[in-house]
């Protein structure tokens, strides 16, 4: 596992749509607050949304966790894709069914491209699911220069619903 010296601030994008959605996302921000070097500073509302991609399949529940850590983004990513395991989630076609998504959206800020590792998230600035309860608790984060909820807002044709605790 790599340490870093400071800590860096990381925001997770969640996302579940079989087995009781709105446990696993429950028990993943549980777990999410345990992982090691790093504390969750801040979680969103849970969302409901319609799937991106094939759409035979149920509504996703969704939400965004911010985490303060002190784990390289690389180590980071292998303890969210352990939870993913954790959670059994089975990896068979893109874009469909899960019961638990884990991604990593944004760390300090840093841009980087590669297949295992694509910082900020490519598609963020595109999913309404991510930009709302980002902006939930990131209201000032800039992506490319837009807030999030300027982005989010024009994306209302993607259906996006706050679920009242
Ligand atoms: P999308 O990335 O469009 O939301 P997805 O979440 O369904 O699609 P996955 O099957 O979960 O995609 O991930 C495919 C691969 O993406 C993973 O093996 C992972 O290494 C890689 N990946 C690249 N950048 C990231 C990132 N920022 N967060 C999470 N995974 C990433
Ligand atoms: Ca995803
Ligand atoms: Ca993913």
């Amino acid at each position: 596992m790599t340490e870093r010296q400071r800590s860096a601030l990381a925001y997770v994008g969640l996302g579940s749509n079989l087995e009781a959605p709105r446990d696993q996302l429950e028990r993943a921000l549980s777990a999410l607050a345990l992982l090691p070097l790093s504390e969750c500073v801040a979680r969103s509302s849970l969302y409901a949304s319609a799937p991106v991609g094939p759409r035979d399949q149920p509504d996703f529940i969704n939400a965004v966790a911010a985490i303060r850590t002190r784990l390289s983004p690389l180590a980071l990513l292998d303890q969210l894709q352990a939870l993913e395991q954790h959670h059994r989630r089975v990896r068979n076609r893109h874009w469909g069914p899960r019961t638990l998504d884990l991604d990593l959206l944004w760390y300090d800020g840093l841009a980087r491209r590669s297949p295992r590792l694509t910082l900020p998230h490519p598609e963020m600035s595109r999913r309404r699911f991510v930009l709302e309860p980002l902006a939930e608790i990131a209201p000032t984060l800039t992506l490319g220069g837009e807030l999030p909820l300027t982005l989010a807002g024009s994306l209302k044709d993607q259906a996006l619903t706050r679920l009242v605790e």
